[in-house]
């Protein structure tokens, strides 16, 4: 078992997440979609949320490695790893992945952009948290002390990043889409870690109630973050509310390969 969150996945609770829930993002998704594209290959579909609903204009295919997720698949599905996907070369006009890459450990990572440069014949679709900050949602484990992202976010990115992951392919679109979310300045997440206790690190308004129950990525103890104030992390949350700018939840880019 890597850091790699495999329980974690297998545990996500599929049908808290619907198409309702992102109907815009979905629609800003058909927009993007250049005209020429029929056929569409989706990358870490999950619950196929999106997939679903863009079967109904394109010949979509999904790929998930959870078999529980596919279970709510409808279009062609493949059971696979991202950085292992079992088809030739060149087979779709475009390949999509929506927040998969914020997810990846740095070997699987790269394996997953060769498989997505490797199959498509034209575009990407790329989208990813908007260049947050995940030591905001850190929560430290009870039990053996790792510190990780609540959603289990590695990889920050920004437009230029994620372009640098793609050097034969030009930058055609970018979009910042999603809800207004707060940035919290690094050296101030770095006082707040340093000084106060991890019960404190996480405000309760930052965290729907349903998603207080966590896994730890490193030793999978399954505990429920509790939330204690403290004054100094109050301080410090006023601070980063007064210097730090609030910006859309999401980063979509079209890429054309060259
Ligand atoms: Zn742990």
């Amino acid at each position: 078992m890597t850091k790699d969150n495999i329980k974690v996945y297998e545990n996500f609770d599929w049908k808290s997440f619907t198409s309702a829930d992102i109907s815009d993002k979905i629609q800003l998704i058909f927009d993007l979609i250049p005209d020429d594209v029929k056929s569409i290959l989706d990358v870490g579909c999950g619950n196929g949320a999106i997939t679903n609903i863009l079967a109904e204009k394109y010949d979509i295919t999904g790929v998930d490695r959870s078999k529980e997720a596919l279970k709510f698949v409808k279009t062609n599905k493949i059971q696979a790893s991202a950085d292992a996907i079992p088809l030739p070369d060149k087979q779709f006009d475009l390949v999509f992945s929506s927040e998969l890459l914020e997810h990846l450990e740095a070997e699987t990572l790269k394996k997953t952009v060769e498989e997505i440069r490797r199959l498509t014949k034209k575009y990407l679709l790329i989208s990813v948290p908007n260049d947050e900050n995940p030591d905001k949602l850190s929560i430290r484990c009870p039990k053996c002390n790792f510190d990780y992202n609540r959603p289990n976010h590695i990889n920050i990115f920004d437009e230029h990043k994620l372009a640098t992951l793609f050097p034969d392919f030009n930058l055609i679109k970018t979009i910042q889409t999603g809800k207004n979310v707060r940035y919290y300045a690094p050296f101030l997440l770095k006082l707040k870690k340093r000084f106060t206790p991890p019960t404190s690190w996480i405000p309760y308004y930052w965290i729907a109630k349903d998603k207080r129950m966590t896994i730890c990525p490193s030793c999978e103890f399954e505990f429920e973050y509790t939330y204690k104030f403290h004054p100094l992390a109050g301080i410090l949350d006023i601070t980063n509310a007064i210097v730090s700018p609030k910006k859309p939840y999401w980063l979509i880019v079209l890429l054309q390969k060259e």
